[in-house]
């Protein structure tokens, strides 16, 4: 970096800091949360398992809630709730505290106490945050299943964390429709022995049935409800929650959060990279199923104060103006999505946001999969109008926040897009070869972090020989995060996606990402996903799917010419064997592409694990495409 660049020179001194003097950093940061009481020591390493904040006491729901009432804020907006059809909730934090304390007190009544694992099983309706926070309350540990999953994937959930109680709502709504939720919940308790009783929320209007005894209204146990239900401070390494990964690469895993640990990092990555404080308003689209929601929706923000919006919706229902709406509706200041929704909306042209004025926006932020460089100006162009600051996130369930990302709350640096960024404050992330040494810069290898960081995961849920096998295994000493990279010369990490994604052709070693990139900088298409299958001479042949823009047809010309955008952009060596083109690519629930599945139609192998798979149809459609093309060869 040039030197006349004073904003990285102050960026490198907090960082250099952090990783010379970790617990003194660390301690002070951890300074900035309530402790009922300070701990005593910051970090207890006995690899792989890291305690933190020993001997310190504090409550996440306080930090979240009841510390802002004693300020200004106390009157301010935390959640600005909006549903599908435009009903819309307002929760001061005054508000919220009272919600939440009642909801801690339904939960006390039916003789939840601390440690005991409550299951949420909800749509994206205030009460979600209101009871995660209210778990958090009581200490109680919450374990969150996104609404969308089967009857069988919630009994799995249910079974392997013993929650006592599940949190379930009539229904959710999802374009116009009811989804009823309650007869999914129904079929997953008859399998889950733990579950002593069934909390419903009302959303919809259908009948229910209720099973005597075990089931009640969320409504009438309020009603004996007490709202000075006081948030007691458990230990640093209490667990906070138990929540299941994306399971793109195979069976989703059960991570386990500490409280101290957890709020320390969330409360600091989200002031770094989204730069937050009490005056933003900011809005994270993803469903709180997922990580992103955990501490995008709940714990960042209501840790500092900040107004969150919340969107029970689809993005393009009614239309493909429902986002950019609601961003003007409510001034939103921060605004965070996926690449996979922003490659929608770009398949479907720039009129509607335009529509909207988006000035309130300061900055963007993308998280979930490496972005493409043409939804990235696509995002920076037409969202953010070339102003505001796009933080490409790079975490994971098991890293609790932020690790790699753009850091304008700490000084605003260079962009570069498509590459995340720079290891944030305290991560000491490397990018090694097989052996676990670290590669020059500017090649490839795997991801690894060298240093303990308080949002680390603690375990897997009753299996930590799994937690060591699946993260610490690989390379002793380093926590491996599986997603393969390249550092450049400015300390930057590009995410080229999994480590199991990469391609081995003819001697070559591609990330799946960059034959999409090349797939994807022709004009026509929308989104790609390239996999490898076997071939006999060049090791690996590569086999790519895509999606087209609106207004393209599909035809063997354009096969071609999309062939010959990712031999323009990656070498001729890349020419894929094939391109497939399709209507919908297969992808998890959170929006990932699961190239494990594209892989095994490809290489003719049983699909594995689909349990988080978005859409049945997509792998119909897929296989569909591909035996057509193979009859050619
Ligand atoms: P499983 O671990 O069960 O296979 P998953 O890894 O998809 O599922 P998550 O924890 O939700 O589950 O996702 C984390 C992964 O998402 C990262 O390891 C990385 O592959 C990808 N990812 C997240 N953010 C980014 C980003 N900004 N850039 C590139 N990749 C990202
Ligand atoms: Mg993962």
């Amino acid at each position: 970096m040039p030197e006349e660049m004073p904003d990285r020179a102050t960026f490198d001194a907090v960082y250099r800091r952090s990783l010379e003097d970790p617990d003194a950093f660390w301690a002070e940061e951890a300074r900035k949360l309530d402790w009922s009481r300070p701990s005593d020591q910051v970090l207890d390493w006995s690899p792989p398992f890291a305690k933190w904040f020993v001997g310190g006491e504090l409550n996440a729901c306080h930090l979240c809630v009841d510390r802002h009432l004693a300020t200004p804020r106390k009157n301010k907006v935390a959640i600005y709730w909006e549903g599908e059809t435009g009903e819309t909730r307002v929760l001061s934090y005054a508000t919220l505290h009272r919600e939440v304390s009642r909801a801690a007190s339904v939960l006390l009544n039916l003789g939840v106490g601390k440690g005991d694992v409550v299951a949420l099983y909800m749509p994206m309706i205030p009460e979600l945050p209101v009871l995660m926070l209210a778990c958090a309350r009581i200490g109680a540990i919450h374990t969150v299943v996104f609404s969308a999953f089967s009857a069988s994937a919630l009994a799995d959930r249910v079974r392997e964390t013993e929650a006592r109680v599940v949190v379930t709502a009539d229904a959710g709504v999802r374009r116009g429709k009811q989804v009823p939720l309650k007869p999914k919940a129904d079929e997953a308790v008859a399998h889950a022995p733990s579950v002593e009783h069934v909390i419903v929320v009302r959303r919809g209007t259908a009948d229910v049935a209720m099973q005597d005894g075990r089931d009640a209204w969320f409504a009438d146990l309020l009603e004996s409800a007490d709202d000075s239900v006081p948030a007691v401070p458990v230990e640093a390494t209490h667990p906070l929650f138990i929540l299941y990964t994306s399971g793109t690469t195979g069976k989703p895993k059960g991570i386990v959060h500490a409280t101290g640990g957890y709020m320390v990092y969330a409360h600091s990555t989200f002031q770094w990279a989204f730069d937050l404080d009490e005056n933003s308003v900011y809005w994270c689209t993803a469903d709180i199923g997922w990580v992103t929601g955990h501490t995008a929706l709940v714990y960042g923000p209501l840790s500092h104060g900040a107004t969150v919006v919340m969107y029970e919706g689809a993005p393009d229902y009614p239309d493909l103006g429902r986002w950019w709406e609601i961003i003007e509706k409510y001034g939103v200041t921060a605004f965070y999505t996926s690449p996979t929704a922003i490659r929608m909306f770009m398949q479907h042209g720039d009129e509607w946001p335009a529509k909207r004025d988006l000035t309130s926006l300061q900055i963007l932020g993308t998280v979930g999969e490496p972005i493409n460089p043409e939804a990235w100006h696509w995002y920076n162009r037409h969202i953010g109008g070339e102003r505001c600051p796009i933080v490409d996130t790079w975490w994971q369930t098991e890293t609790g926040s932020f690790m790699i990302s753009g850091a304008p709350g700490i000084a605003p640096m260079p962009q570069k897009p498509g590459v995340a960024g720079h290891p944030l404050p305290g991560v000491d992330a490397a990018v090694v070869d097989e052996n676990g040494k670290p590669v020059p810069d500017g090649e490839k290898g795997v991801l690894v972090i060298r240093k303990p960081w308080p949002g680390m995961l603690q375990t897997i849920h009753k299996d930590p020989d799994r937690y060591q096998m699946a993260y610490w295994s690989r390379f002793p000493g380093l926590f491996s995060a599986d997603d393969y990279a390249v550092r450049d010369e400015d300390g930057y990490i590009r995410v080229l996606g999994r480590a199991d994604e990469v391609l081995k052709v003819a001697g070559h070693r591609i990330g799946s990402l960059e034959i999409e990139n090349g797939a994807v900088a022709h004009e026509a298409v929308a989104e790609a996903a390239a996999v490898g299958v076997p071939d006999a001479v060049k090791g690996e042949a590569i086999v790519v799917f895509a999606v087209l823009m609106d207004g393209y047809e599909p035809s063997d010309e354009l096969g071609e010419e999309i062939s010959g955008s990712i031999s323009l952009s990656v070498g001729v060596f890349a020419r894929p064997k094939s391109v497939h083109l399709v209507r919908a690519l297969p992808k998890t629930r959170s929006g990932k592409i699961m190239r494990r599945v594209l892989r095994a139609v490809a290489g003719d192998e049983p699909i594995g694990d689909v349990s988080t798979l978005e859409n049945e149809a997509s792998v119909e459609e897929v296989k569909r495409a591909y035996e057509a093309l193979k009859q050619e060869f």
